[in-house]
């Protein structure tokens, strides 16, 4: 889908996160924060070539733009309404556990779900400043990786499965300072699973095509 890009509806209701997240901070996330990246982000395209774009192909031709750049202005938000839209589908009331394929991964490469947890919580809290935490899939290998500010993995073409915003405005509501806390917490109660074993499918599926 290209330009005017929309705010993506939430995939649940705005309460539904509480207590891990109140919906006075999701209220604030989503209709000031991600909406004002939107907004933005159509102002700065318009009329140019990125209004023909998707919003992938946006942030991947603009990742290298040089800082205070026009183009840096819309990769910054491109990246972010990009990273939001995935944040929330990272998010569930109906938290589970990892299983099947995405288990076995876990498994393989962390020891057991209890470290990759624990690994998350540690990038987060390592992550100087705004940014995002990723579960990630490169060549079938899983990794944890951080970014600052709107930067994702995506940008350099490699499949994210997961996301945690570590920007204050994420957690300060219900938390302060507290982003260990957020962070513990949000593993512990409302990471969404199934999302991130449908993003580990997609590229199993597409290295299988490929190979075929
Ligand atoms: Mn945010």
């Amino acid at each position: 889908m290209t330009g005017p890009f929309k705010l993506s509806p939430l995939p649940w209701d705005e309460a539904a996160l509480e207590p891990a997240i109140s919906a006075r901070t999701i209220g604030f996330h989503y209709h000031k924060h991600h909406k004002t990246y939107v907004e933005t982000l159509n102002k700065l395209v318009a009329g140019t070539k990125f209004a023909e774009m998707t919003l992938e192909k946006i942030v991947q031709a603009t990742q290298a733009a040089r800082d205070g750049s026009d183009d840096k202005k819309i990769f910054n938000n491109a990246g972010q309404v990009w990273n939001h839209d995935f944040y929330w589908r990272s998010l569930t009331p109906k938290a589970g556990k990892p299983t099947g394929a995405l288990a076995r991964a876990i498994d393989r490469d962390f020891g057991s779900t209890g470290d990759l947890l624990e690994k998350l919580a540690t990038a987060g809290k390592e992550q100087f400043g705004s940014g995002w935490v990723w579960l990630v899939s490169q060549g079938g290998r899983l990794s944890v990786e951080k970014t600052a500010n709107a930067i994702d993995p995506m940008a350099k073409g490699i499949n994210c499965l997961l996301t945690l915003d570590v920007w204050e405005h994420a957690y300060y509501l219900d938390y302060q300072n507290e982003r260990p806390k957020y962070l513990e917490t949000v593993l512990k109660q409302i990471v969404n699973w199934d999302f991130a074993a449908e993003n580990l499918d997609k590229e199993d599926r597409a290295v299988r095509a490929a190979a075929e």
